[in-house]
């Protein structure tokens, strides 16, 4: 059993890059890839922890992709070799994210919310502040009643507190994935929000910027949709990978080593990275 898409306290997650290892290989996974969030910083003390205790690890990364419709979050995997422009340029992407959160501040100050940037950082462990923390601060506070009916009312598109977030093109993304040595990987693409087949259209074009494959196999998806995306995949030369999003234990659905109707994660799934 493996998992290819993981969070820790570096960006949203709520297990630090360590302890995450650990708790990797007390559920008996053989590999894991840590895919934070427009943040690498986790990835050399997980491995550090995964060379400990002898788990198979890979350097990743989550990052938002430019879209016109729904969201486009983008995995770059086993970024093992030099990563110092993705490095330089997450950078930036944290600056612009400093930006955004003190505007999503400035909107619940002026809805009466009594905030401040200080509150939402003491619910997120490391340096990305996300909406996710954003959504456990309504909760505490009681403006929300779930992580989803925050997202629902005030963080979503649409949203009283929404702000959007800068994000990288495809191209831009690829490469630098690519020159870290690593594959580009669509993460859950129905996030994307097409039909099957606008979103196999989508996919095709994608291939053309560097595309290197998909995340077939996501906790929120059925199995049988997920293995049809597996053979649009095989027939279009894309590599398919499975993940869980596994953000700590607290997110129900998103256990880690399953996916897709909690089933588990087979090692097979690391063909396509090593290819
Ligand atoms: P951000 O990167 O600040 O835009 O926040 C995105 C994070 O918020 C995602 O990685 C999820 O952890 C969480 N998130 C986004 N949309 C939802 C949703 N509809 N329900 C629950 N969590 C969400
Ligand atoms: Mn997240
Ligand atoms: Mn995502
Ligand atoms: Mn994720």
């Amino acid at each position: 059993m493996i998992d290819l898409h993981t969070h820790s306290t570096h960006s949203d997650g709520t297990l630090s890059p360590d302890k995450l290892i650990d708790y990797a290989c007390n559920q008996g996974l053989s590999a894991i890839a840590l895919t934070d969030h427009d943040c690498i910083s986790g990835n050399p003390i997980a491995k550090k922890q995964a060379e400990k205790r002898g788990i198979r690890f890979f350097p990743g990364v989550e990052l938002e992709i430019e879209s016109v419709q729904g969201s486009f979050h983008l995995l770059g995997l086993n970024i093992h070799k030099n990563d110092a422009v993705l490095a330089a340029r997450l950078e930036e992407v944290q600056k612009k994210r400093k930006t955004r959160n003190r505007e999503i501040i400035k909107k619940m100050q002026d809805a009466g919310i009594d905030v401040s940037i200080e509150d939402i950082a003491s619910l997120a462990g490391g340096e990305v502040i996300s909406r996710l923390h954003f959504a456990l601060y309504l909760i505490n506070r009681k403006k929300a009643r779930s992580v989803k009916d925050a997202f629902l009312r005030f963080l979503s598109p649409g949203g009283t507190f929404f702000i959007p977030k800068e994000a990288m093109t495809l191209s831009e993304a690829v490469q630098m994935i690519h020159a870290a040595g690593g594959k580009a990987v669509i993460a859950h693409p129905f996030s994307l929000k097409m039909n099957f087949k606008n979103l196999c259209n989508f996919i095709s074009g994608c291939k053309e910027s560097g595309l290197d494959g998909i995340e077939a196999y996501h906790s929120e998806y059925g199995f049988t949709l997920c293995s049809r995306l597996e053979q649009f995949a095989a027939d279009n030369g894309l590599i398919v990978t499975a993940g869980s999003d596994f953000h700590g234990e607290g997110i129900k659905n998103r256990k880690l080593g399953k996916t897709a109707g909690q089933t588990p994660i087979d090692d097979r799934f690391l063909d396509g990275l090593l290819s």
